[in-house]
């Protein structure tokens, strides 16, 4: 595995444990020589991760699309920033550059952000691994979601469990390393 990608806030979030997650996992990645791959901003978690990282000597590749880096929110100290023309184009070569997605703490844009991931791995587009940082709980209501979504005959077991769910970063990375993407069709019925 050389680089996972990580989807997390633009914001900070209200509590320490956020950053402190963010700043963990990039030690972790930094490391065993994992690089990161994550929207190029230098606000919010994403800032924190960006920071720690580099701090840590570690690879970080940031994509951007050139309106938001416009705005004066691009880290501008990278490995390597790529300056794409939409949101589109960014996602697809953070796909590209990645062996695996991880999502921390964030809002919509995190949000979405992990579940197309999980949606081209249930399609079989990639079969690379995704997996939630559930820190403090955060995702519980989320993960609450995905368990409804299954019992209503929308979601198999399979492609549920493709999500790996660790508290923090070593565990997850682990079940990275071990993980097998499930061969089912998508289609429950
Ligand atoms: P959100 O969770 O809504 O804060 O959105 C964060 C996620 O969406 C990140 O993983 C980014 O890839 C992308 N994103 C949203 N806002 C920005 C921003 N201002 N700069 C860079 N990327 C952003």
């Amino acid at each position: 595995m050389k680089n996972i990608c990580v989807y997390c806030g633009s914001n900070p979030g209200v509590r320490e444990e956020y950053a402190d997650a963010a700043r963990n996992l990039a030690r972790h990645l930094a490391e065993r020589g994992i690089g990161v791959v994550y929207g190029g901003a230098s606000k919010g978690l994403m800032g924190v991760l960006a920071d720690a990282m580099l701090e840590a000597g570690g690879s970080v590749v940031g994509v951007i699309p050139e309106a938001l880096k416009a705005r004066e929110i691009a880290h501008l100290n990278l490995t390597e920033l790529h300056v794409v023309n939409s949101m589109h184009e960014r996602k697809a070569l953070m796909g590209e550059l990645s062996d695996a997605f991880v999502a921390l703490p964030g809002g919509f844009g995190t949000l979405e952000e992990i579940v197309e991931m999980l949606t081209w791995a249930q399609l079989r587009i990639h079969e690379k691994p995704c997996g939630l940082l559930n820190v403090r709980g955060y995702f519980d209501s989320l993960l609450a979601y995905f368990e409804h979504a299954e019992a209503e005959g929308f979601l198999r077991p399979q492609h549920r469990n493709m999500l790996l769910v660790a508290e923090d970063a070593a565990e997850l990375i682990a079940g990275f390393e071990k993980y097998r993407p499930p061969v089912v069709q998508k289609w429950v019925r």
